[in-house]
């Protein structure tokens, strides 16, 4: 475990009461605060307590019943949140998730690290999360469409072009944003396109967002391996999840000549020596909506499917977790440290715990986090908006080649600050301090409010 500047201790020891119970909350704030010791010993100016007090509390956070009405006619009752972490930089930004175990300290967590994550882009947006603890597993169209106008119903008081523009998360992907906005659009009697991103391209998305978070996380994997002289192609790779992020990780990796062996879902994962066979993840997992289990009697020989398990233990190279928070624990670090793994880059958010981290960042292994990884979702949600902002719509070339300078520039800021505070190679120190320099003196500049 890192350890915390005094200094910083009595920062983290509030964050910890005034947030209790909320575990994923304190995991994300102790390794932001842990990071920021070199600045302050650097840079005394940036030792402002409040300030970094005001940092890690939210503006505002916002809890809200969602009731809705299922197909057997039964009325169902979920809760909606909305965190409106910081908008030092622009409107609040982030995702809408959707999954059972959703809950403030979880949407808390994703905030939090939204604000670092935005301000890496460079681009003007703020961080803020959202999302319901509604389970959209096995649920038919109608009653996604009636839980998404359900959910909207509230938060279109608290968002909008200007304040606060959510986009998709795990279990929000196009169609459930599609419901939302269309939701909005009649309660605001007005087509307000730069409200939500995630939109689709039939009513104002942009092209390469639904792309972007993985590719981006592919671009950022290769950035650091180019700084040592190593090339993507011919490695093999494992990549957690099958949905948005995981799938499109996967397509660059694999345009890229890498080899991907592994991917998975909740219920376990599959293994492929031949390489995955991507679409046929895409047919079952964004046409039939299915299990990663069905990949298994589709594709025929060569693979085989695990129930449960860790898919972690299946040796590669390259490592990218693109499911979900403590995914990947130490014993799995070890795993893959033992097996050769020589890159790890976070698709998902944290979704390595901190004795992961420690575990690679001793053995030297080159570690992304996903406030810098996985950035490329989000700063092509902000492409997205430009574009609505000006009523126009750009090819995919333009907008692919506009996320791949935006993670080349990621990279940089992460590689020079973690060299400049004197932890070279280390980007989630390089990522902390970057993304907190940008948000810290734009609060500076407003003053206390
Ligand atoms: P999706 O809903 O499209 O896919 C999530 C994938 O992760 C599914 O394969 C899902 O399996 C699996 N998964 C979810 N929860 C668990 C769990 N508890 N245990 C094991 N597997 C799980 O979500 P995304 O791909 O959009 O998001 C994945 C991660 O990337 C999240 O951490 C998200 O916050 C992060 N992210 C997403 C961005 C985006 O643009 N979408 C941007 C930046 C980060 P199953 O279907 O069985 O639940």
């Amino acid at each position: 475990m890192n350890t915390i500047n005094e200094k910083l201790q009595p920062i983290l020891n509030t964050v910890l009461h005034r947030n209790a119970g909320e575990a994923e909350f304190h995991q994300a704030a102790r390794e932001v605060l842990e990071s920021l010791g070199p600045v302050i010993a650097k840079k005394p100016e940036y030792f402002d307590e409040a300030l970094i007090e005001r940092i890690c509390e939210p503006e505002r956070q916002i809890i809200f019943r969602v009731p809705w009405i299922d197909d057997n006619n039964q009325v169902q009752i979920n809760r909606g949140f909305r965190v409106q972490f910081n908008s030092a930089l622009g409107p609040y930004k982030g995702g809408i998730r959707f999954h059972p175990t959703v809950n403030i300290g979880i949407i808390k967590f994703l905030g939090f690290e939204q604000v670092f994550k935005n301000a890496l882009t460079g681009l003007p947006i703020g961080g803020g999360k959202g999302g319901s603890d509604f389970d959209p597993k096995g649920k038919s169209d109608h009653e996604i469409m009636r839980f998404c106008q359900s959910f909207m119903t509230e938060l279109h008081r608290h968002i909008g072009e200007y304040v606060d523009v959510p986009a998709g998360d795990i279990g929000v992907g196009a169609r459930e944003v599609g419901y939302m906005f269309g939701m909005y659009k009649r309660l605001n009697n007005r087509f307000e396109a730069g409200v939500l991103t995630g939109k689709s391209l039939v009513y104002g998305g942009s092209r390469a967002r639904k792309e972007a978070t993985g590719f981006g996380t592919a671009y950022f994997v290769r950035s650091m391996l180019d700084v040592k002289g190593v090339d993507v192609a011919g490695k093999r790779c494992v990549v957690s999840g099958s949905g948005n992020v995981a799938i499109y990780a996967m397509e660059k990796i694999m345009s890229f000549g890498g080899k991907v062996v592994a991917c998975s879902d909740s219920g376990g994962y599959v293994v492929d020596e031949n390489g995955i066979d991507l679409d046929l993840v895409k047919q079952i997992k964004e046409v039939r909506r299915g299990r990663i289990s069905e990949y298994v009697e589709l594709r025929g020989d060569g693979c085989h499917y695990i129930t449960g398990g860790s898919i972690w233990d299946v040796p590669c190279e390259i490592a990218l977790p693109c499911a979900t928070q403590n995914e990947l624990n130490g014993r799995d670090a070890k795993t893959l440290v033992e097996n050769g793994v020589i890159a790890v880059a976070e698709g998902a958010n944290m979704p390595c715990t901190p004795e992961a981290v420690d575990l690679f960042e001793s053995a030297k292994v080159l570690f992304a986090p996903g406030k810098a990884a996985n950035a490329g979702g989000v700063a092509t949600s902000a492409l997205e908006m430009q574009q609505n902002a000006s009523r126009d719509s750009w090819s995919f070339a333009k907008t692919e080649g506009r996320l791949e300078e935006i993670m080349a520039n990621i990279h940089t800021a992460c590689h020079e600050t973690a060299e400049e505070y004197g932890a070279p190679g280390n980007y989630v120190v390089g990522a902390n301090i970057a993304g907190f320099v940008r948000v810290a003196d734009a609060m500076r500049a407003l003053g206390v409010i």
